[in-house]
C-alpha cells in the first residue's frame, strides 16, 4: 500500500531500537510516519536508514516539553499515536531518573492530548517492569505487581505505572481510544551495543572477546522476544477493535536462565572470552515470563521466531556493527 493511505502515524521514540523497526513496518503498511525523538538513546544509524524511506519524516523533540507546533498543525492527518519514548535499559534510564519519570508522565500526557485533539488511536508501550520482582509466575495482566517505589528502578517502573494510569483515565473519560502493551524483554538488530541489556551485553562481550559479565549466579530467568514478533504484536494491538481498557502482555513465554541464554550464545559465537560474575543490581527481578493468553485470544498473536534464529540474526548484525574479533559458528551464519 502506498505510504500515507492509512493516514499519519506519530511514533514517539521511533529512532530507538523497537521504534526503528516499528517505523519501517508502518511505512510498509501504508502509513505516513512522523517520528519524534530527543535522540537520548537513539542510534543515528537507525535514523539515517529510516530517513531513506518514502513517507518517513523526523522532528527532534523531547516529549517532556509541549509538542512542537508543527505536530499539532498536522492533527487533521493523524490516525495513530504510538508512544515508545523512554530509555528502556536500566543504566540509561537511571542516568537521569527525573527525566525518565517526566518522560513517562508528561510525555504520555502530551501525546494523549495530541491523540484526543486528532481523534486518533493511542498506544502506550508499557513494560513487564510494572510487575516488579513478581510473586506470581507467569505474570498475567491482572497481577498488580511487587514494585519498589523507593529504589533506583522506580523512575521507570513507577513512571510506566503512572503512564498506564493516565492512559486508562483518558479511556474511561472517553477522551481517546487507547491500547496498552506490556512489553517483556525484546532483542534484535538496531539495539545499542552499549546499552547494558542482557542480550546486547552478552553478545557484544562474546563477539569482542572481552570479559563476559553475568550478574549473580545467572539463575535469574528472562523470556526473550525477537523484535519482528514484537512489532507485529504492537501493530495488531493498535489495529484491533478491542475496547482497549485492559493492558495486553506482549512477549515470548519461552523462559530461560541467564546461564542458559549464555550457553545459547556460546553455541553460535566462537570466543575465548572469560565469564566473570558480578553482584546482582538492586531490585533486579528474579523471574520473568509473560502469560500471553490475552494476546493470543484477542489478537491471534504469538511469537514466531525461535531464539536460535533471532540470536543468530542479532549476532550477525552486532558482529558487523562492532567489528567483532570472534567468529560466528557455521550454524549461526546459516540461521542469519
Ligand atoms: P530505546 O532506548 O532503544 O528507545 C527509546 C527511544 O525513545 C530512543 O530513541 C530515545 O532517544 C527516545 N526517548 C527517550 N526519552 C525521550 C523523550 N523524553 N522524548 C523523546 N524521545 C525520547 O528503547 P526500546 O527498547 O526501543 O524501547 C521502546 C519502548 O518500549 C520504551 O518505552 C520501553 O520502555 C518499552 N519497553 C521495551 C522493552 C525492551 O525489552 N526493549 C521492554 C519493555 C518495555
Amino acid at each position: 500500500m502506498a505510504a500515507g493511505n492509512r493516514g499519519l502515524a506519530i511514533v514517539a521514540g521511533g529512532a530507538g531500537f523497537i521504534g526503528s523497526h516499528l517505523c519501517r513496518a508502518l511505512t510498509e503498511r501504508g502509513h505516513e510516519v512522523l517520528c519524534l525523538d530527543n535522540l537520548q538513546t537513539a542510534r543515528p544509524s537507525n535514523l539515517r536508514l529510516l530517513e531513506a524511506l518514502p513517507g518517513f519524516s523526523f522532528i527532534e523533540a523531547d516529549v517532556v516539553n509541549p509538542l512542537p507546533a508543527a505536530v499539532a498543525a498536522r492533527a487533521g492527518e493523524i490516525t495513530r499515536v504510538y508512544n515508545l519514548a523512554c530509555a528502556a535499559s536500566p543504566p540509561q534510564y537511571q542516568a537521569d531518573p527525573e527525566h525518565t519519570m517526566l518522560t513517562n508522565v508528561l510525555g504520555t500526557h502530551h501525546l494523549l492530548r495530541l491523540a484526543e485533539q486528532a481523534g486518533a488511536r493511542f498506544l502506550l508501550t508499557s513494560t513487564s517492569e510494572v510487575y516488579g520482582d513478581p510473586e506470581m509466575h507467569p505474570q498475567v495482566e491482572a497481577y498488580r505487581g511487587w514494585v519498589s517505589c523507593t529504589g533506583p528502578r522506580a523512575c521507570y517502573d513507577e513512571g510506566k505505572r503512572a503512564a498506564e494510569a493516565l492512559t486508562f483515565d483518558y479511556a474511561r473519560l472517553g477522551r481517546a481510544a487507547v491500547r496498552v502493551a506490556r512489553i517483556f524483554n525484546t532483542y534484535g538488530p538496531n539495539m545499542h551495543p552499549d546499552d547494558g541489556r542482557v542480550v546486547s551485553n552478552l553478545l557484544c562481550q562474546a563477539l569482542s572477546g572481552r570479559e563476559i559479565t553475568v550478574h549473580g549466579d545467572g539463575s535469574q530467568t528472562r523470556s526473550f522476544c525477537y523484535v519482528s514478533d514484537m512489532v507485529e504484536g504492537l501493530i495488531r494491538l493498535m489495529e484491533s477493535d478491542i475496547d482497549g481498557t485492559e493492558p495486553v502482555n506482549l512477549g515470548n513465554p519461552a523462559e530461560m536462565t541467564v546461564n542458559e541464554l549464555l550457553d545459547r550464545i556460546l553455541a553460535i559465537v566462537d570466543t575465548e572470552a572469560p565469564v566473570v560474575h558480578k553482584p546482582m543490581p538492586q531490585d533486579d527481578p528474579r523471574r520473568r515470563r509473560p502469560d500471553i493468553g490475552r494476546a493470543q485470544a484477542l489478537l491471534g498473536w504469538a511469537p514466531q521466531v525461535p531464539l536460535e534464529t533471532g540470536l543468530a540474526r542479532t549476532a550477525a548484525w552486532f558482529a558487523e556493527e562492532i567489528g567483532a574479533t570472534a567468529a560466528l559458528s557455521a550454524r549461526a551464519t546459516q540461521c542469519a
